[in-house]
Order: C-alpha cells, then sequence, then structure tokens
C-alpha cells in the first residue's frame, strides 16, 4: 500500500486517417493494484486510437487515477489533480479517491468528471465526452498483452478485486467492496500472454491474495485442456507451470498458506511470501481485527523455513496503533526478534477518515512517540536484515537483471520484488542484457543490497 507515481510509457504519435488523435495525459498514483487499473485503462485508450502523452502540455484531457489509502497519499493525490487542472479544463479523476467525490469538487469545482475505483467504463466515457475516439480499423494499435507500466521482463498479474476482511485501521472494503475473484482461466491465459510477450517474472497481486476464489466457492474454469479450481493453491500451482518466476503478494496469514511453502520448496513458485502482519501484540491484533495467534505464527514461521530453506518472508507493519502502550511495542519487537523477517516495512498509523479503529475509544499514540517506535523499530529491522543479507555472502544465486550497462548491473534474487525489497549490484565481464536470469556470486552485502560478480 505504498504510494508510487508511475509514468505513462512513451509511444509515437501516429497520424491516424482523418487527422491527429487526441492526446491523453495520465497520472498513475498508488500501489501496484492502483498501477494494474492504470495499464487496463491505458490498454483501452490505445486499443481505441488515443495517443498517451507524457506531460501535460498539449493533452486534450488528462486522466488522474488516485490513492485515498493514507491522507498523506490523499494529499499527494490532491496535489497531482491540482497540477493537472492547472493546465487542462478537461481533468477526469478516478481511482480510489474517487470514491469521495464531495472531498475532491471542494477544492477543484471545476473538474470534467470524477469516478470511482474500477469504473473503466464511466473513465472512458467521460474520455469521449472531452474527445471522441479516432476511427482507423486498419491500423493495429494494441500489442496482444496490453499496456504495462512495468519494465517489459515483470508484470503485475491481479487476481481479484476487494476484500471480505475488516481490519479496523483499512477503508479498502469501503472504497473496492468485498472480495471479487476472477475466473483462474481468465487469469492464466493473461498470465500465458504476458510470458509470449516476453515476462520472466508475474507478481501476484490482490488485496487478499490467499482469499482467492471464496467469493465463486473455487469453481471450475476451462484452461488448456483441464479444469482448474480458482483456488489459491490450484492457481499457484497452475501459475508455476508457465516457467517463470512466480512472487506472491499480501497474504493474510491464513492457515491454508501453509500448503504453498511446499510449491515454493519444489521450486515452482519464488520461495517469497510477502504478508502483512501489522503488529503482534495480541491486544493490538484484536482491535485491528486481525489474526492474533502470534505464538501460533512464529512456529509456522518456523515450520515454513524448514520446508522452504531458502524462503524471504517480507512483512509490513503498523506502529503506534491507538492504545499501543510501551509493553505492547517491546512485545511487537520481542517477536520480530524472534520471527527474524528478512524484510519489514512499517507505517506511522494514521487515523483515515472512515476508519473503525478512529472510534475504538482507545488513547490516540502521541506523534512524538510513534516517531520514536518507528524508528526504533526500523533500526532493529535494519541490523536483522544486515545479518540475514550478510549469510548469502558467497552464495550463488540467479538474479534477474532490472538495468544492464556494458560491465555493471542491477537485478534482484529470488527474495527481492522490485521497487520494495533490496537490488543485486552485478559485476560483469560480459554484457548483460534487461530480462536475463543469470548466476551471481555474492562477494559483500549492506543493510538492504547484495554485491557481486556474474558468473
Ligand atoms: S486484508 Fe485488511 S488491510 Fe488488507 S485490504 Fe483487507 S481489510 Fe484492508
Amino acid at each position: 500500500m505504498t504510494s508510487n507515481s508511475a509514468q505513462v510509457p512513451e509511444i509515437s504519435p501516429q497520424q491516424l486517417q482523418g487527422g491527429e488523435a487526441p492526446r491523453i495525459a495520465f497520472v498513475s498514483l498508488g500501489c501496484p493494484k492502483a498501477l494494474v487499473d492504470s495499464e487496463r485503462i491505458l490498454t483501452r485508450l490505445r486499443a481505441e486510437g488515443y495517443e498517451l502523452s507524457k506531460t501535460h502540455e498539449g493533452a486534450t484531457a488528462i486522466i488522474v487515477n488516485t490513492c485515498g489509502f493514507l491522507d498523506s497519499a490523499k494529499a499527494e493525490s490532491l496535489t497531482a489533480i491540482g497540477a493537472a487542472a492547472a493546465e487542462n479544463a478537461k481533468v477526469i479523476v478516478t481511482g480510489c479517491m474517487g470514491a469521495e467525490p464531495d472531498a475532491i469538487r471542494t477544492r477543484f469545482p471545476d473538474l470534467f468528471r470524477i469516478t470511482g475505483p474500477q469504473d473503466f467504463e464511466s473513465v472512458m466515457q467521460a474520455v469521449h465526452a472531452a474527445a471522441p475516439p479516432p476511427h482507423d480499423p486498419f491500423i493495429d494499435l494494441l500489442p496482444p498483452q496490453g499496456i504495462k507500466l512495468t519494465p517489459r521482463h515483470y508484470a503485475y498479474l491481479k487476481i481479484s478485486e476487494g476484500c471480505n476482511n475488516r481490519c479496523s485501521f483499512c477503508i479498502i472494503p469501503k472504497l473496492r467492496g468485498d472480495l471479487a475473484s476472477r475466473p483462474a482461466a481468465d487469469i492464466l491465459r493473461e498470465a500465458e500472454k504476458l510470458v509470449a510477450a516476453g515476462v520472466k517474472e508475474l507478481l501476484i497481486i490482490s488485496q487478499d491474495t490467499s482469499a482467492y476464489g471464496l467469493d465463486l466457492r473455487y469453481s471450475e474454469s476451462a484452461f488448456d485442456d483441464r479444469m482448474v479450481r480458482a483456488k489459491f493453491i490450484d492457481l499457484a500451482r497452475e501459475l508455476g507451470r508457465l516457467g517463470v518466476w512466480v512472487r506472491l503478494h499480501y497474504v493474510y496469514p491464513y492457515p491454508h498458506v501453509d500448503d504453498v511453502i511446499e510449491l515454493m520448496a519444489e521450486g515452482s513458485v519464488l520461495p517469497y511470501l510477502d504478508i502483512p502482519f501489522q503488529h503482534a501484540s495480541p491486544k493490538i491484533l484484536r482491535a485491528m481485527k486481525r489474526p492474533g495467534d502470534q505464538d501460533k505464527t512464529l512456529e509456522r514461521i518456523r515450520a515454513w523455513r524448514t520446508t522452504a530453506k531458502d524462503l524471504t518472508i517480507r512483512s509490513t507493519f503498523i506502529v503506534g496503533f491507538p492504545g499501543e502502550t510501551e509493553d505492547d511495542f517491546k512485545f511487537l519487537l520481542d517477536w520480530l526478534a524472534e520471527a527474524k523477517l528478512d524484510r519489514v516495512g512499517a507505517f506511522k498509523y494514521e487515523p483515515v477518515a472512515g476508519a473503525a479503529a478512529n472510534s475504538l475509544g482507545f488513547e490516540p499514540v502521541p506523534p512524538e512517540v510513534q516517531d520514536a517506535r518507528f524508528r526504533r523499530l526500523m533500526e532493529q529491522c535494519h541490523a536483522m536484515s544486515a545479518r540475514k543479507l550478510k549469510d548469502k555472502v558467497g552464495a550463488r544465486l540467479p538474479v534477474i537483471i532490472d538495468k544492464a550497462g556494458p560491465r555493471a548491473a542491477e537485478g534482484r534474487s529470488k527474495g527481492d520484488a522490485p521497487e520494495i525489497d533490496g537490488v543485486v549490484h552485478v559485476a560483469s565481464k560480459r554484457p548483460l542484457r534487461i530480462g536475463d536470469i543469470v548466476t551471481v556470486k555474492i562477494d559483500r552485502s549492506d543493510a538492504y543490497d547484495l554485491y557481486g560478480t556474474a558468473v
């Protein structure tokens, strides 16, 4: 749930019959799930013959895909809307903040349209109203895998929308509704197309990946010559057959997550689990409405690591949740020392408007205490990350190359997700290409990154 902005890909102007196509500028803010929504809209725009513009200048209309998860993300979205509105009378706002149109209209009364999250049809209608689509049946402007905002060698694959959980700090179910999973065959066909287009790593995303298919009652759909159940484990197994790296994000710690560890041990999906545990104190987890038995979770983590020896666990935590005492916080630090998680991110609690946590009646934690706890947690986790990475010195690891130069490159091991984890700095005697998967001998490490030589 981090906030990233993404740029639209540069696409050369096309002269279409009957004149130049309208140019649409696009600002994409928010998490990888929002990025996938942006890709869907951009794909539709290109399919209909619109040009995409990297800058606001000269654009017929500007679409701003907003993030409304935290107040800081809302502020970033409002700034982006303001910048667009200063340059263009046809600004179309969509995404999570679009669910609160009044808050946006108060600041920007003259916006062209505001639509809610995943309301792709309304976005396209607004674009049509701003500038009718050009018509050219002879030019196929669309690559079969659609428009992607990530580099060509990795892609985010969204398997469901919404969430059935009701974590008290989160308004995502209010904004995006209950879990709505895509049929397994639909996801697998998209995955196959991406692989055929050169993607080497699939990043599986949703609000709650391990709940996949619950709403469909795990119903089957036909893919190739077989029926595939809409179930987390079945989908992971099928994705693992595509022969590319498969990385699982946003896994909620349900008991059945244990099953997927076997697939990691076999090597069919990456030994990488992104599980936002959020806290460890049973009292705070209860208040957060999250699963609360962290002793059992420690046992499970130990068992996972016995099955999948090279498992990397990434997690995020909230510090300074209302009612969090020094004892609760110490409990979290002690739990982390036992859990030895590889990668940890943290948020300071923000009282997001509309979140149930604001009215639980607990004392808010003062900002200076939040800051101090955040620093303590990050210091402890940096030290753990440094120790874990040091253990890899001397190992030979497969690394996927993200950036390439003549004698040096930057890539990621199986334990590093793009954008959020560390990288592997690679020295090489031969030129490496983006998307290559090469073996790297690790020479040294620091708190986040590894350094090594291609062999
Ligand atoms: S699992 Fe909890 S935090 Fe994640 S989207 Fe669902 S309600 Fe929000």
